[in-house]
């Protein structure tokens, strides 16, 4: 079978074989990379070799894991981050210019907001925040803009994004589209092959998997790629370690698996918390699918709201397999109530800023049994009233 052919399960799991007869990639633990005479080295620096040099541009551990990722997103091109935020800064960085508008979605991940709403407003690049939703709310504000930044399914609310039409509005208008596609990974949502220009991943979550690394993935088009290695990403020097890399490649191979497990998993029990009688709203994007959604399947992060009768604290003090916590996509199952977001001194402007009701808590859906995580559910509910 052509190499092209295969199935992302088949392509994962089936890795090349390395020095040795290794199944497993080495692991390149070494800041720089020897020359073995002068023309060799020449040849590297005037670009005529892919011979590496130093690792925070060019490990070899990590550009096996780069490539693995470029061609599961069917992109040309990958870079790794040592975090999701790196990835994001650096992305961003490599569109905008002081004087610059980006036009962002509410309810993007938090620190992306802060990104935007700080630190580039101090080098007078401008944002502004729209619903995602609405063809029309995009692009009123997208005349003048040079980057449409989504997030689809968005944080908290899971909101999703028509990202085949909203590509080509921006496309029209000659605007460079970002999107974090964290939440799908991509097992369920392949955001270039609709015309999104550049995708970034906190690889922290899914494609870690194992809550062990904390990282970042940018992949694009090999010129837009070359964009962030020349112009920005070895001055800010946020490069993923070997060791990181190894164990994202070790996430790799069971990705295809942890997902459908996860879908599974979460599915069934945000539809049976969607007919408990204290849940007021379920936020997960396969309860009433968008006619127009780009997922095909759906991890196991959502969110619901609790009615008045449920006190917060006590029903997370309850939960006896959920562990309360940032981050999410790893092997344990995890709760966060909107509440401790809300409570962050000074984080937003005001609670409408998060735009996220008191009374949600949000759920990352782990690797444990579907039925024991439902009973858990139901009786912290049960303790909480
Ligand atoms: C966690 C997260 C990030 C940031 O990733 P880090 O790896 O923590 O820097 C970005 N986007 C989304 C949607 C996230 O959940």
């Amino acid at each position: 079978m052509q190499p092209e052919k295969r199935s992302d399960q088949t392509q994962l799991t089936h890795d090349t074989r390395h020095d040795k007869g290794a199944v497993s990639p080495p692991i390149y633990q070494s800041s720089l990379f020897s020359f073995s005479d002068y023309d060799s080295m020449i040849a590297r620096f005037r670009g005529d070799s892919d011979q590496p040099l130093y690792s925070r541009v060019d490990n070899p551990t990590v550009k096996e894991l780069q490539e693995k990722v470029a061609k599961l997103e069917q992109g040309e091109a990958c870079l790794a981050f040592s975090s999701g935020m790196a990835a994001i800064s650096n992305a961003i960085l490599s569109v905008v210019s002081p004087g610059d508008k980006v036009v962002c979605i509410n309810h993007v991940y938090p620190d992306t907001y802060r990104f935007l709403r700080g630190f580039c407003q101090r080098f007078r690049i401008r944002s502004e925040f729209v619903d995602g939703e609405s063809l029309e709310s995009v692009k009123a504000a997208l005349s003048g803009a040079k980057l449409l930044y989504l997030e689809s399914p968005s944080s908290w609310v899971m909101g999703e994004q028509d990202l085949r039409s909203l590509a080509e509005l921006a496309q029209s208008m000659g605007v460079t589209t970002i999107i974090d596609n964290s939440w799908a990974s991509p097992m369920y949502q392949k955001p270039l092959t609709l015309g999104i220009d550049i995708v970034v991943h906190s690889a922290s979550k899914y494609i870690s998997g194992h809550s062990d690394v904390v990282a970042g993935l940018v992949i694009a088009s090999r010129e837009r790629i070359a964009a962030i290695t020349s112009g920005v990403s070895p001055f800010l020097g946020g490069k993923l370690s070997a060791n990181e890399a190894w164990l994202l490649i070790r996430g790799l191979r069971t990705l295809p698996l942890r997902m459908r497990q996860h879908q599974e998993s979460a599915l069934s029990i945000a539809r049976q918390l969607l007919a408990h009688p204290q849940v007021t709203r379920v936020y997960h994007p396969g309860i009433e699918p968008l006619p127009s959604s780009a997922l095909s399947g759906y991890s196991g992060l959502f969110a619901f709201e609790l009615d008045e009768s449920v006190d917060i604290p006590r029903f997370c003090n309850a939960l006896g397999l959920f562990h309360m916590g940032v981050s999410w996509g790893g092997f344990e199952s995890l709760v966060m109530p909107a509440i401790s977001v809300l409570n962050q001194a000074g984080e937003f402007n005001s609670a409408r800023d998060f735009g996220v009701s008191p009374r949600v808590v949000r759920v990352s859906i782990g690797l444990e049994e579907t039925e024991e995580l439902w009973l858990d559910l139901q009786q912290a509910i049960a303790a909480a009233r």
